[in-house]
């Protein structure tokens, strides 16, 4: 694991790294991010340097088609490391988003790249606010910090809480050493079929009615979960169940982000 004071992004610099052949399994984190990204060219704010943006090489050899689940798997990793290192009540928004309180605490990027052999390789991108107090105006409303969370959670805030930090290189280890675990599970069998009930349990839409926004046409349903391929299972009005497959796809609650 690496750590640097800033780049510009560090999925970008994992890219950079994976063209001198850096090893599969190498963790790059900065303090912060010139130019953070989220998916489809959304910018992630990156300039807290409480905050942790770190990002994971990985050279896999299951089907490129398997990639996205990449995705779901860190994020049941990221889900269960801050339920166990701070109690809060953690919640995984399918696919790539993680929540507390109906608020976004982390980002999930994943990339897929070819390197000069034509292999294909991923780059897992987590961007966790830690212990970062105040966001940008855009951003007030719908996101949070795990600091913010456990602050308004603990019954003896009034001493300390100006000073009090979350240890960020010890949720980056425990992060390392349980997506490890995770990734093995996936692995062994090349889909989600052995973490699947862990990954619905964390999952904060389900059995609620969401809103799928898919670039082929709008539909709301109710989540039920998702399928040994990572799909989220959307029970329509009719009765039919749609597998939606994350790509272009975002999932809304009806009344808000979750
Ligand atoms: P989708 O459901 O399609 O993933 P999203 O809005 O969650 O949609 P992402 O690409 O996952 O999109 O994340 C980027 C978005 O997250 C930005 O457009 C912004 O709204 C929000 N955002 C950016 N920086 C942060 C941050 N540090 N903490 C919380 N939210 C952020």
């Amino acid at each position: 694991m690496i750590w640097l004071r800033e780049t510009d992004s560090t999925n970008e610099e994992i890219k950079r790294r994976a063209g001198e052949d850096a090893p599969d399994g190498l963790w790059v984190v900065a303090d912060r991010q010139t130019r953070g990204r989220g998916r489809r060219g959304r910018s992630w704010e990156s300039a807290n340097e409480g905050n942790l943006y770190m990002s994971l090489l990985l050279r896999p050899v299951f089907p490129k088609e398997s990639a996205s689940m990449v995705t779901l798997v860190m994020a049941l990793s990221v889900a269960s490391v801050i339920r166990e290192m701070t109690g809060l009540d953690a919640k995984i928004k399918w696919p790539n988003d993680i929540v507390i309180g109906g608020k976004k605490v982390v980002g999930i990027l994943t990339e897929l790249a070819f390197d000069e052999q034509g292999s294909y390789y991923l780059v897992c991108g987590v961007g966790i606010n830690v212990n970062q107090r105040s966001f940008p105006v855009e951003i007030t409303e719908t996101a949070t910090s795990l600091l913010t969370e456990y602050i308004s959670i603990t019954t003896e805030k009034a001493e300390g809480t100006e000073t009090a930090r979350i240890d960020r290189k010890q949720l980056a280890e425990c992060l390392r050493e349980r997506f490890k675990a995770d990734y093995a599970s996936f692995c062994k069998v090349g889909n989600m079929s052995e973490l699947k009930a862990s990954y619905e349990a964390l999952l904060a839409n389900k059995d609620a009615y969401v809103r799928v926004l898919d670039p082929k046409g709008e539909y709301e349903g109710i989540a039920l979960g998702i399928n040994n391929d990572g799909e989220l299972l959307v029970q329509k009005a009719e009765g039919c169940v749609e597998a939606v497959y994350a790509g272009e796809v975002s999932v809304r609650g009806i009344y808000g982000y979750v």
